[in-house]
């Protein structure tokens, strides 16, 4: 391993923030060694299920025939669920089911190893099965990292660090502060296997088509989170993110919030019969654009979820298309600083820049109030249990005569008081209406 000054850039992590860094400096010449610590790029990886396409459309136009795509996402329903009651918003598009597709949902196994292959095609070199656990300093600046192999040391004049959302080199670099509890949740995720069929039936999709399938409530067990189902050709990925305080202060299991999650009679209908084919648990931070560390000090950049690029907000969580197009910026600022030879805090100063410019930040400052709203216990206990017994009454006869909606609305949501309830309408308009 010990090769120095053989590399232009050393990228640790083949997610999709590494793997298209690595694609895009070998794209554009440089020599670039992309490190894995698993068997190969998506082993450990794991995730909800869409990906939108919006970065693959730009850089790899015939991604549609050669990805490992699972489904087109055709259909978003966003489930409010309260003891055995659920309102649905749902939403479909045959639009959406057209290439190159809006979004799509995929295995990360397999999709994360097209990606690197990408970048190997591109000419990058892979290294999997490799650890990194340590940077190289010299002179104040990062000039390699230590690998857990014999002979592990790597220089380069650049590392770019896609190492995820815990991010061991960050922190080791003093770019990532510890943050508060409140920003981070813990996902875990399974796969079930069932017929392409059931799946399309269930779901009211064709085959073309997919679902991604969100859901709210006041859970068994008092866990704030939320629960998914994406579709996949023919398997589900069902899973449930909770916040890591609200696990620890109810003293539930992430397994326990699932199987309380999986009972709810709408979810049960959905995955019923599904054979159990993979299971895993992550970390997510859902802090957003308030928890954005430091992105570059001299000879490196953070890229990806180590840089924070994740929006969780409610019907919308995504990571995937953010870590990648920040892995491009990333790549293009080293090889323009490359160009010049100055890979100093300023050389590379572009890149925090560009990444202000585009649409990444862009959605995180839009959504940055989000996660404060969803610290709020009402979101989950009180108005989805409210707009379900709205929903109840109004659908149901009674010998009194049908109620209107202002006085069922003023009955249900009534119970939370004037002051907490204006409150939380402008805590809610603030997040997502302005
Ligand atoms: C439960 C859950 C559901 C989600 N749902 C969605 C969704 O539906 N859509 C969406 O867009 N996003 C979703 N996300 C977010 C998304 O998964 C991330 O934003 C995205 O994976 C970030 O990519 P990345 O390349 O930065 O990091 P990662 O995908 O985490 O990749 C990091 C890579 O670095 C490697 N690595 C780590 N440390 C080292 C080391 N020391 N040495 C060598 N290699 C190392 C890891 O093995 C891994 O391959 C979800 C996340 C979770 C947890």
């Amino acid at each position: 391993m010990n090769r120095p000054n053989v590399y232009d850039a050393i990228v640790v992590g083949a997610g999709p923030a590494g793997s298209m860094a690595a694609w895009r400096l070998a794209s554009l010449g440089r020599r670039v060694v992309l490190l894995e610590r698993g068997q190969h790029p998506g082993a450990k990886n794991l995730f909800g299920g869409m990906v939108y396409s919006l970065e693959l459309r730009k850089h790899f136009p015939d991604f549609v025939t050669q990805a490992p795509i699972e489904r087109p996402v055709t259909r978003h329903a966003t489930y409010f669920l309260a003891n055995g009651r659920s309102l649905n918003l749902d939403f479909s598009s045959e639009t959406l089911g057209e290439p190159p597709y809006n979004g799509f949902t995929v295995y990360r196994s397999r999709f994360d190893r097209w990606l690197a292959e990408r970048a190997v095609e591109a000419g990058a070199l892979l290294v999997p099965s490799t650890v990194v656990d340590d940077l190289i300093v010299e002179r104040g600046r990062v000039v390699g990292v230590v690998t857990r192999r014999e002979e592990g040391e790597l220089r380069a004049p650049v590392v770019i660090c896609a190492d995820g959302v815990l991010s061991l080199l960050g922190k080791k670099a003093g770019l990532i502060r510890e943050q508060p509890r409140a920003h981070y949740s813990l996902g875990v995720r399974e796969v079930l296997a069932l017929p392409a069929g059931t799946i399309e039936e269930r779901f009211q999709i064709d085959s073309g088509g997919g679902c991604a399938a969100l859901f709210v409530g006041d859970w068994p067990g008092r866990v704030q989170g939320g629960g998914f189902v994406y579709t996949n050709r023919e398997s589900l990925s069902v899973g449930f993110v909770a916040q890591l305080e609200s696990l620890e202060r109810e003293r539930v299991s992430i397994n326990e919030a699932l199987e309380a999650f999986q009972r709810q009679p709408a979810v049960r209908r959905l995955i019923r019969g599904g054979e159990r084919l993979e299971y895993g648990a992550h970390i997510v931070a859902e802090g957003g654009y308030r928890m954005r560390p430091r992105l570059v000090r001299g000879g490196m950049m953070l890229v990806g979820d180590a840089a924070g690029l994740v929006l969780a907000a409610g019907v919308l969580y995504e990571g995937v298309h953010y870590a990648m197009h920040s892995g491009v910026l990333a790549a293009e600022t080293a090889h323009e600083a490359l160009e010049r030879g100055d890979l100093s805090a300023r050389g590379l100063a572009d890149y925090p820049r560009r990444l202000d410019a585009s649409y990444v930040t862009r959605n995180l400052k839009a959504f940055r109030h989000v996660p404060r709203l969803l610290t709020n216990s009402r979101m989950y206990r009180v108005y989805p249990e409210a707009m379900c017994r709205v929903a109840e009454d109004f659908f149901s006869a009674d010998a009194k005569g049908h109620a209107k909606l202002l006085p069922l609305l003023r009955r249900h949501f009534g119970k939370v008081g004037p002051l907490a309830a204006l409150k939380d309408l402008w805590a809610a308009a603030r997040a997502l209406f302005f």
